[in-house]
């Protein structure tokens, strides 16, 4: 059995917490300063750990091992968010670079071996996943020409040439390298601790689908428009999301979540009906059925608010993204190792966040798994994790790591 050594894990994964300390948690965006020195950090350790590790023209950060035979592929991104947590994606990248040291040292699985990945702006400071989507060759140079900062709007190009990376190759997954990808993340949620559980082996990862609302109506005087004849674009926009709220829990699915994420009222004064409103809107399944029914449903409902509403009201989708699968064989051999590590305390389950994983399961056989949150909090500087949980979810994925590899000799 592949064997993971807990302290070096912790004292690298304590080391990682100190680039952008920021109170308990760490703030870290893409292609900072501080962001660049632990990718370069990175890079050391990955060495260290027998790899050939280099940073690519994107940030990705990939430490390829020689080992002749099956390979696996391994990572998770080390920019946090804002004023984010220590673990959200610092974790499996750690995870990766503990596997390539413990196949690496496992006598049974010589001709084996880990590929360890840091993928760059998961957390889209810039643009979400477009270091794991470069890498799967979904991203033009003309796209990085048109991306910029979303905090200051610099160019991602300028950001690039700041960071050192500017004309460097971006890495690209070489067909046939690997079994598959495998990602360990905290659950960033509060189903494992509220269950009492250690392990949650993802099923798939949710598609979100989001929208722009807009209703244009007419601005006038709040105290001499009367109501009969106001063209209110607020109330408008306000109904429909008091219809959506309404009618959703009737065709939602047991995971199914929507939000309103963005309501903004122009000129926005107390005494001015508001003549254009703006809402943004999101909804979230694992299941692509569910994604159609709900948007039918918001179609169907932005129709009817409009037909009996003064405002023209318009929707637009901004983007929807489909549901991951996870591979069943995977799946199988985390909750196989979750069993024999920590019997009957893990579950399988969708994630509702996003991963990297999501793009790496377009080109290969993709895994993940997810270690407890305190509390249920993550994206705030709060976010932790039980010390003990996270070297469980260690072995937990070493021994589904040698399992993985061995079968994948045959
Ligand atoms: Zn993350």
């Amino acid at each position: 059995m592949v064997k993971i050594n807990p302290d070096r894990l912790l004292s690298d994964l304590r080391t990682l917490r100190t680039f952008g300390t920021y109170k308990t948690g760490v703030h870290r965006p893409t292609y900072s300063d501080i962001d660049m020195q632990s990718r370069r950090w990175l890079v050391e350790r990955m060495t260290d750990a027998g790899l050939t590790a280099t940073i690519d023209g994107i940030g990705n950060v990939i430490g390829r091992s020689p080992a002749p035979g099956p390979k696996l592929l391994l990572g998770s991104h080390v920019e946090t968010q804002p004023h984010g947590g220590w673990l959200d994606g610092a974790m499996g990248v750690i995870f990766a670079i503990e596997m390539a040291r413990a196949v690496a040292e496992d006598p049974a699985l010589q001709d084996c071996g880990v590929d360890a990945a840091a993928w760059a702006d998961e957390e889209g400071h810039y643009m979400s996943f477009i270091g794991s989507r470069s890498f799967i060759g979904d991203v033009t140079e003309a796209e990085i020409d048109g991306v910029e900062s979303k905090h200051d709007g610099t160019p991602l190009r300028d950001a690039l040439a700041s960071a050192g990376l500017a004309g460097l190759p971006r890495a690209v997954l070489e067909a046939d390298r690997y079994l598959g990808f495998l990602e360990a993340h905290i659950e960033q949620g509060p189903t494992l601790e509220s269950m009492a559980q250690k392990i949650g082996v993802v099923t798939s990862i949710v598609g979100t689908w989001q929208y722009e609302i807009i209703a244009e109506g007419i601005q006038n005087h709040a105290g001499t428009t009367a109501m009969s004849l106001r063209r209110d674009a607020g109330r408008a926009l306000i109904k429909l999301a008091h219809a959506i709220d309404q009618h959703f829990p009737e065709i939602a699915a047991e995971r199914s979540v929507w939000t309103v994420g963005g309501l903004r009222l122009e000129p926005g004064a107390p005494a001015i009906v508001p003549g254009l409103a703006r809402m943004l809107f999101q909804f979230r399944d694992a299941d692509p059925r569910q994604l159609a029914r709900f948007a039918a449903a918001f179609d169907d409902l932005v129709a009817a608010v409009a037909a009996d509403d003064p405002c023209s009201i318009t929707a637009k989708q901004l983007s929807a993204s489909t549901p991951s699968l996870m591979h069943p064989g995977f799946q199988d051999a985390l909750s196989a190792a979750a069993e024999q590590h920590v019997p009957g305390l893990h579950q399988r389950m969708p994630s509702g966040a996003g991963h990297d994983a999501q793009i790496l399961a377009n080109v290969m056989p993709t895994g993940m798994m997810f270690i407890p949150s305190i509390g249920g909090i993550s994206h705030h500087w709060s976010e932790d994790s039980d010390e003990a949980d996270i070297v469980i979810g260690g072995q937990v994925l070493a021994t589904a790591v040698g399992d993985i590899l061995a079968k994948g000799r045959a």
